[in-house]
């Protein structure tokens, strides 16, 4: 007998699993995370929320809050170009970075998981797992067993359960370590130049500095622990004199490792967020796709336990999330490569296209995942995230974000002439002044567009979308 039995198993309580987690509970499944350590770490690894993170936060009524609380900056983050990539213009409701730390995203994460009933059991790490026709068995290191009908592993970077499921971890290994820092000392902050034209970089943090530094000759065994003396000597050795270091609050070792899981899904084993990826720290990018995953992932996965919806939604995800993580790979090497170009004649190009308003708009649409579309094909709007325009129902001023605040698919009909498919969906009769050439459009809950109805298309194609994202429930005999 397990010593405990829930619907969904999720190993690790980072931005991914905490998110995750409280959007199965907001669809009724029954979620338990198991989470490594007993307590969250003092230290704090990332300090930003891109627009893309902003807006699908806001599909859950999550975003106000902690724009509140953060400090806004009217620009995306990225390596190798001269300036920041504005967000003045993009597709996004949240023209903005959201400067927070990643423990205060976690903390209102993780409130809202609990709120919504979800158990967390820390000093839980998990081990390994068997599997049967119907569930999974999870071993926890302190002897005991959870059995679950999924267990999706966000246990980050060195995943155990993308190890224990055998999914391939292919990519390129690290052909550079840097050390990280949060200290106390008197540089000041941005980049100081050693006589050899290398740097310390000092980024400001609340009450320390953050510095990150080259380190020449890393250990073989990487997870070596980083010592104040291992930083100082290097700080030293690139500066060319000394400048006391102080205070270590956090000491740790990165590399431009890049790599991507196999596949996101075995059976009842899935992956998100650092478990089903590695990538160069470009961009400030690492918590956002994280959340991206989880969101993706949240409402197929609570359909397939609830049984409302076919197993094949699972794959949907592996789809959809690979692609999504291919591309972020390839953004985050390619700042590297842009940062580590120099003056060759293609970085240059770069360069001026970045310089230019359209193509810095465009970039900071790749580089924050805002031009993120899931392919369907079709309408120009299909696959990507519906825009939060304003809309009135009943007669009261809304947004189409808030629409989607209970998790639930939503058709949107702009005419009236889409009543009867509220025997599958919820249906939703709106007005709206910016959308003249769209009747009607379904909405997944993770607010993309899975269906648009145009000026004399009726309803043709509504039925399979219905089918495909939603499961089999009856559809109106008319279509
Ligand atoms: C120095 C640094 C700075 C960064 N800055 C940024 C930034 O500015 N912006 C940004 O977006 N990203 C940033 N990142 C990346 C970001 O921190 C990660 O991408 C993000 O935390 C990934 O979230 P996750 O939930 O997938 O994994 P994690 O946050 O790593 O969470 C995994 C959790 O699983 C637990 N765990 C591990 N193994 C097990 C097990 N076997 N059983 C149970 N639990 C387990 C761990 O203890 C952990 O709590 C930074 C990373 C670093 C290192």
């Amino acid at each position: 007998m397990p010593d405990l039995e829930t619907d969904v198993l999720v190993a690790g309580a980072g931005p991914a699993g905490l998110l995750l987690a409280a959007e199965l509970a907001l669809a009724g499944v029954r979620t338990t995370i198991a989470e490594r350590l007993p307590e969250r770490p003092p230290y704090c690894r990332g300090f930003n929320l891109n627009a893309r993170s902003l807006d699908l936060l806001a599909r859950r009524g999550l975003a106000e809050g902690l724009v509140a609380e953060g400090h806004r900056v009217p620009h995306a983050p990225v390596t190798g170009l001269p300036g920041p990539l504005l967000l003045d213009g993009t597709a996004t409701g949240h023209p903005f970075s959201l400067g927070i730390p990643q423990t205060r995203v976690e903390e209102v994460l993780e409130a809202r998981a609990r709120e919504l009933g979800v158990e967390i059991r820390r000093d839980h790490e998990v081990r390994s797992f068997t599997r049967s026709a119907d569930g999974v068995t999870a071993q926890i290191h302190n002897g005991q067993t959870i059995r679950a009908r999924y267990l999706v592993g966000c246990d980050g970077g060195r995943s155990t359960v993308r190890k224990q499921a055998g999914i391939g971890f292919p990519g390129v290994d690290a052909r550079w370590y840097a050390l990280l820092g949060d200290v106390e000392c008197e540089l000041p902050y941005g980049p100081s130049a050693g006589p050899d034209g290398r740097s310390v970089f000092v980024i400001p943090r609340p009450g320390y500095v953050r510095i990150v530094v080259r380190e020449d000759d890393p250990p073989s065994d990487k997870n070596t622990p980083v010592t104040l003396e291992r930083l100082q000597a290097q700080v030293d050795a690139v500066l060319g004199r000394h400048v006391e270091l102080r205070a270590p609050r956090w000491l740790s070792r990165f590399g431009d490792a890049a790599r991507l899981a196999e596949r996101y899904r075995s059976g009842r084993v899935l992956l998100a967020g650092d478990a089903a990826h590695i990538h160069p720290p470009a961009g400030a990018i690492g918590v956002n796709v994280a959340l991206d995953d989880a969101f993706n992932l949240g409402w197929k996965l609570a359909a397939v336990v609830r049984g409302t919806a076919p197993e094949g939604l699972l794959d949907t995800y592996h789809d959809e999330r690979h692609a999504a993580g291919e591309r972020i790979l390839a953004n985050t090497r390619a700042q590297v490569a842009l940062e580590e170009a120099g003056a060759e004649p293609w970085a240059d190009l770069m360069r001026r296209v970045a310089a230019h308003p359209a193509g810095n708009r465009a970039l900071a649409e790749i580089i924050t995942g805002l031009d993120a579309c899931y392919a369907m094909g079709g309408h120009p709007w299909l696959g990507r995230l519906a825009p939060d325009v304003p809309v009135t129902v009943s007669g009261r001023p809304t947004h189409l974000a808030a629409l989607l605040h209970a998790g639930c698919p939503v058709l949107v009909d702009l005419t009236g002439a889409f009543a009867a498919w509220s025997s599958a969906v919820e249906v939703v009769h709106a007005a709206s002044p910016s959308t003249s050439d769209i009747e009607a459009m379904l909405l997944r809950p993770d607010g993309h567009a899975a269906w648009v109805g145009t000026p004399g298309s009726g309803d043709a194609g509504l039925a399979e979308a219905v089918h495909r994202w939603i499961g089999d429930v009856p559809v109106p005999a008319t279509a």
